[in-house]
């Protein structure tokens, strides 16, 4: 038996068994076969989650042999892609045939399934997250029963299925919108907080992506504004910048920092006031996806609230001032993104305009009481906690912050009555 760790390091589990089915009817039949011995199936994608979403409790399913485009329509702008794609083979791949996804993260490492199963999203003040690019699933539910469900027959039952945590079945393949291939011109600089936070919902109406980055402990953040570039024009970072920037200063540099921050935590400020004042200004193009995901081989934990864009000013002034308080030296930014309101039922930014908090500790040092307070503070708001990032919130609690809540868990009901898919989280955040 082989031990199964995510990328955040902080859950762990042992399967029991290990299957890789590489058709829909061989998920089904593995469903099936579960179900008779009333064992349980945890479809896992690539293990990016922070919590423990994806942590087996019995026989864990992977779908690595279950990848690619399957089909395409290029007028139309759709694709079906089989589920264990990992986002960085679909974009590549999409770019092939003239194609993007509309928005995207900022790392590349998820499955297409993983990424959409617990709301997964990019920035962009008038952009939806990936989920709200379903347009069709096929999904295995707890008995082994193949149901194809598409925007065009069930649009209501799409939207409910989108966002799914793994909790209704095993989504096999994805039929998603996509766009037209397309370049993203980047600037990315050093800014004062108050300017930024004054600023900050006008200057995400005016970019197609905008998004900021504020260093705990100083009063500077990096902004980043990405938007789409006439074919041809602007020019992709030299090597020797990109190496510098993304490889040297963002991962190894920053793993150096982190080390040194763990064994003495009361450097953290005089750092970061210096890395918020060297960080120089830069602007490139290059293809969209390679502008939006970033290489992250820093490993930390990470907590992120979904909140109406008009308390983000109070949350970041708030935690603010609870790092100068607390005692707690923070060396990693807090970064702060934006999306449109949606329609999916367990979006974070079902039906409300939203602005994106996340917080993140270095892995090896306790992020405890500096995740505590967040999430305090954000609870004032309302706040929705990503799904796939830490947070404590149960079932009671979710339900008064999705209007739909009741329905998704009914859902689950009808979808997987005997609980094949479920485990110790899905109990606690549905019930
Ligand atoms: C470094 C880093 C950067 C990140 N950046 C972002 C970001 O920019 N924006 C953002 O929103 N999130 C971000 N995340 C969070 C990440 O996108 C989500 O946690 C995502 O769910 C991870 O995808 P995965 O393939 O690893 O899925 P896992 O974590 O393995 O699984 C997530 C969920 O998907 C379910 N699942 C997987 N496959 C299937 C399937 N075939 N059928 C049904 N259910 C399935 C699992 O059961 C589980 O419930 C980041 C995470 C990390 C570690």
């Amino acid at each position: 038996m082989t031990r199964w760790e995510n990328w955040g390091r902080n859950v762990s589990a042992t399967p029991t068994a290990v299957h890789r089915p590489g058709s829909t009817e061989e998920v089904a039949d593995l469903v099936r076969q579960t179900a008779d011995r009333v064992g349980r199936l945890r479809p896992v994608g690539s293990g990016h989650s922070f919590t423990a979403v994806a942590a087996p409790s019995d026989a864990q399913v992977r779908l690595d042999n279950l990848t690619g485009i399957l089909r395409a329509d290029r007028e139309a702008h759709t694709v079906t892609v089989a589920a264990g794609t990992p986002l960085h083979e679909l974009s590549p791949a999409l770019e092939h045939i003239g194609l993007a996804m509309i928005n995207l993260g900022d790392i590349d490492r998820q499955t297409i399934s993983g990424a959409i199963a617990t709301g997964t999203h990019g920035t962009g003040a008038g952009l939806t997250g990936l989920a709200d690019a379903v347009r069709g699933l096929t999904i295995v539910t707890g008995d082994g029963t193949v149901r194809r469900v598409h925007r065009d027959q069930d649009p209501d039952l799409v939207r409910l299925l989108a966002v799914g945590l793994g909790a209704y079945g095993i989504v096999t393949e994805i039929e998603l919108d996509v766009m037209a291939a397309y370049r993203l011109r980047a600037l990315e600089q050093p800014e004062p907080l108050a300017a930024v936070l004054d600023q900050a919902e006008a200057i995400a109406g005016r970019h197609r992506h905008f998004e900021f980055y504020w260093f705990p402990h100083t009063e500077r953040v990096l902004t980043k504004r990405n938007d789409i570039a006439e074919p041809g024009t602007g020019r992709s970072l030299p090597q020797w910048r990109e190496s510098l920037d993304d490889h040297l200063l963002a991962n190894v540099a920053f793993e150096q920092i982190n080390r040194l921050v763990t064994r003495r935590p009361t450097l953290a400020p005089r750092i970061n006031q210096v890395s918020a004042r060297v960080l120089s200004r830069r602007e490139f193009a290059d293809a969209s996806y390679r502008v939006f995901c970033t290489r992250r081989d820093v490993r930390f934990v990470e907590s992120e609230y979904a909140i109406p864009r008009a308390a983000l000013a109070p949350v970041l002034r708030e935690l603010a001032r609870w790092v100068d308080a607390s005692g707690e030296h923070i060396a990693f930014p807090v970064e702060v993104r934006f999306a449109a309101a949606d329609e999916v039922a367990l979006s974070t930014a079902y039906q409300r305009d939203s602005a994106y908090v996340a917080i993140h500790q270095y892995y090896r040092r306790d992020a405890s009481r500096y995740f505590a307070a967040f999430e305090a503070i954000v609870a004032e708001h309302d706040g929705r906690p990503h799904w796939g990032k830490l947070h404590t919130l149960d079932a009671d609690r979710l339900a008064e912050l999705y209007p739909r809540f009741r329905e998704a868990q009914a859902l689950r009901d009808e979808f997987d009555p005997s609980r094949v898919f479920t485990n110790d989280y899905l109990d606690r955040v549905l019930g």
